[in-house]
């Protein structure tokens, strides 16, 4: 085997209308990005409270950088905690009301270094299978025995935990599924993981800060408890408009990722200001709740719109609204209409999710003006006269 057949794959994922391109953004994230020269009406973002650009965020971030530089230049068990890193732990876990919480640099890294922390050879990890691929990844990579259940089916993974011999056994779960948008059965999961003498672990990359009245997301919406979800993961990147992600829980549990998660012991710690950045949105995300507000009339709004045009949407009441399509080349040639009409909607495809099950997944900010949508709704509706598909396909 050699590496001579590189440009072969390359040009059949080409042929599938699976290949993958990079555009380059000219401008912040906000409702109007400049994407290679042109101004686009943004539905792609995951900036869902209108926060990467907020002028007190980016404030908080220039002062700290002004205070402590640029660089964390040290992992956090060497000398690069700083005060705004500490600050912004307490203050995490206080929001999401458990004993503590730890920053990672990024979701990606959280996922993967909590479940290498708790498990090993001798213990199992219930992932649904539609979870992230982040999760997927901590599982595999932690030498656990690696089950998949149904879509947030409870039978289905309540018949793999009956049969589980192992020692500790985790289940894995999306809190809000990130290319479908529909919330996981938490309350049954955190029933079954308690019975079972397991722990839940949820990722809620796309619902802290958005559900919840307060925006502390999942475990806020189903007042789940500390017991009940042992393992809460959030992340920064996304509603917070910053970067990185945090784990939540028992003092236990994060003495034991200092002590034993590699993505938290053998990295750079996140540049202070990014910390100081997550602190002012915390502040926004608390204070604002009528960006979330804002948001559900849009999403509310939207699903109308799209139930006149004859679309055919996922069972989703939050920001993460997928437009179903089908073929691959169908979905990435709307999505290239869309463009030409100045309006953004990615196409997602195969592997991200099964073949033909395309999607144009169309993300809302609480920065969206109705006006926005209504601009959404008309290049949807041209869109539809012009390219004929039909779902399922
Ligand atoms: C975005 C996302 C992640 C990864 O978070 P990053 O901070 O971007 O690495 C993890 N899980 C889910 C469900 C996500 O949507």
């Amino acid at each position: 085997m050699s590496f001579d057949n590189l440009q072969q794959i390359l040009d059949q994922r080409k042929q599938r209308s699976l290949y993958r391109r990079r555009e380059i953004l000219q401008s912040p994230q906000s409702p109007k990005i400049i994407v290679a020269g042109k101004t686009l009406l943004n539905f792609s973002s995951n900036d869902y409270l209108g926060l990467a650009n907020h002028p007190r965020v980016v404030e908080s971030f220039k002062l700290a950088a002004d205070e402590y530089g640029v660089g964390g230049g040290a992992s956090h068990l060497v000398n690069g905690h700083s005060h705004h890193h500490h600050e912004l732990e307490l203050e995490l876990a206080e929001f999401c009301n458990r004993s503590r919480a730890l920053l990672f640099c990024s979701g990606y890294m959280a996922n993967v270094g909590v479940i290498n922390a708790l498990l090993g050879k001798t213990d199992a990890v219930f992932q649904d299978k539609l979870n992230h691929a982040s999760l997927l990844d901590g599982g595999l990579l932690s030498g656990a025995k690696f089950q998949r259940y149904l879509h947030n089916d409870v039978d289905s993974l309540e018949k793999k935990l009956v049969r589980s011999t192992a020692n500790r056994k985790l289940v894995v779960t999306d809190a809000v599924f990130s290319m479908d948008g529909n919330i996981a059965n938490l309350p049954a999961l955190a029933d079954k993981a308690l019975q079972h003498n397991a722990w839940l672990m949820i990722d809620d990359a796309h619902g802290i800060g958005v559900l919840g009245e307060t925006g502390a997301g999942c475990s806020e919406l189903y007042k789940l408890s500390e017991q009940q979800v042992p393992v809460l993961m959030g992340t920064l990147g996304k509603a917070f408009g910053t970067s990185g992600a945090f784990v939540a829980g028992s003092d236990a549990l994060i003495e034991t990722l200092i002590q034993f998660s590699r993505t938290y012991i053998y990295t750079t710690s996140m540049p202070p200001a990014v910390a100081a950045a997550s602190r002012t949105s915390l502040k926004l995300i608390q204070k604002e709740s009528w960006r979330r507000e804002h948001l559900q009339l849009l999403i509310s709004r939207f699903k109308s719109g799209c139930e006149q045009l004859g679309l055919v949407l996922l069972p989703s009441d939050t920001a993460i609204q997928p437009i179903m399509i089908g073929a691959e080349h169908t979905a990435v040639a709307i999505s290239e209409k869309l463009s030409s009409l100045g309006v953004q909607v990615k196409a997602i495809r195969t592997p991200t999710v099964p073949l033909n099950q395309a999607r144009l997944r169309v993300t809302f900010s609480a920065a969206h003006s109705l006006d926005d949508l209504q601009q959404l709704l008309a290049a949807l509706a041209t869109v539809v006269k012009e390219i004929k598909f039909e779902y399922p396909y």
